[in-house]
């Protein structure tokens, strides 16, 4: 059995999280999976959603997880995400802005609007709503 778990989570940007961890709740393309420390080793990609972890205090951590990959060893998950944010760091007023674009395009359906483009950003944009 491993002595510990770190979580990793990493956007080609910058590193969100790097720390010890009791448990992790990922977004993945299968559904939603948890790993404790032991877990066995297996990779996933990820779905838009969120992730949360409880840190070594106990405390529940919620981060907002844009689609991406997760490897999971029995002492440290790894997530790549194309882009992530803490739940503090989530700007209500950008995600307000960004649901309210993609509802407005999906709405008016003009010819050259890429549908599956707007339902992608009004899901990041509720999903980003939904943690804060
Ligand atoms: P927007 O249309 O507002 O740019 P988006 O969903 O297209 O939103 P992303 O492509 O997911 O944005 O992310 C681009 C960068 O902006 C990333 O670094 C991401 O963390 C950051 N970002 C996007 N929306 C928010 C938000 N509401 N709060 C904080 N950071 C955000």
């Amino acid at each position: 059995m491993a002595e510990k778990l770190f979580l990793e989570v990493v956007t080609p940007q910058k590193a969100i999280v790097s720390e010890e961890v009791e448990i992790v709740v990922a977004p993945g393309s299968e559904g939603e999976f948890g790993v404790l420390k032991g877990h066995t080793t297996f990779l996933t990609s990820l779905k838009i959603g969120t992730l949360r972890y409880k840190d070594t205090s106990g405390k529940e951590r919620y981060l907002f997880i844009n689609g991406g990959f997760a490897e999971v060893l029995p002492d440290k998950v790894t997530i790549l995400a194309e882009s992530a944010e803490r739940r503090r760091d989530i700007d209500v007023e950008r995600a307000t802005k960004a649901k309210e674009r993609a509802e407005k395009r999906l709405a008016e359906k003009r010819e050259n609007t890429d549908l599956t483009r707007a339902e992608v950003a009004l899901k990041r944009a509720m999903h980003r709503l939904n943690i804060k």
